[in-house]
C-alpha cells in the first residue's frame, strides 16, 4: 500500500504511524518502519537510511532527550539501590561509591543507545524531526 499524503486546509500534514510498535522497535535497535534494519550506526548515530527497508531517519534530531531520560530512568534504579544497600550493610564509602560509579555507568552504556532508539521511533511515528521548534523561533523573533 502506498503511503498518501493527507492535506487539511491546504498544507501537507506529517505522516503519523503507529506509536507504541514504532517506540518498541526502537527500543530493540531496529528501524521503526520495519523492524528489521538497524536505526543506528556505531554507538548513537542515527542511519541515514534504514538497510532493510530504506525508510529515510537521517534527519531525525533527538538531541538531548535520549540523555534526559536515560538519567531520569538511571537514577530511578540507583537511588533506592544505593539506600537498600546502606540500610542493610553499610559498607565502607570507598568500596560503595565505586560500586554505585560503575554500576550506573554500566546502565548508561546499556540503556542510553535503546532508550535514543525509542526516542528516534516516537518520533518518526509522530513525523517529528526535531527541528518544528527552530521554525517557530524562526516565525516569532
Ligand atoms: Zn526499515
Amino acid at each position: 500500500m502506498a503511503d498518501r499524503i493527507r492535506v487539511s486546509a491546504g498544507f501537507p500534514v506529517p505522516r503519523r504511524h503507529p506509536v507504541a510498535s514504532a517506540l518498541l522497535r526502537g527500543l530493540c535497535n531496529r528501524c521503526p518502519r520495519c523492524g528489521k534494519g538497524s536505526w543506528r550506526l556505531g554507538y548513537l548515530a542515527v542511519v541515514p537510511a534504514c538497510p532493510a527497508c530504506g525508510e529515510m531517519l537521517g534527519h531525525i534530531r533527538a538531541d538531548d532527550g535520549p540523555a534526559y531520560f536515560t538519567v531520569l530512568v538511571v537514577a530511578h534504579i540507583m537511588v533506592p539501590a544505593a539506600l537498600v544497600v546502606e540500610r542493610h550493610w553499610h559498607p565502607p564509602l570507598v568500596p560503595d561509591l565505586s560500586a554505585a560509579i560503575l554500576a550506573a555507568a554500566m546502565l548508561i552504556w546499556q540503556l542510553l543507545p535503546r532508550i535514543k532508539g525509542a526516542v528516534v521511533g516516537l518520533m518518526w511515528a509522530l513525523g517529528l524531526s526535531g527541528d518544528e521548534l527552530q521554525g517557530d523561533i524562526d516565525r516569532h523573533g
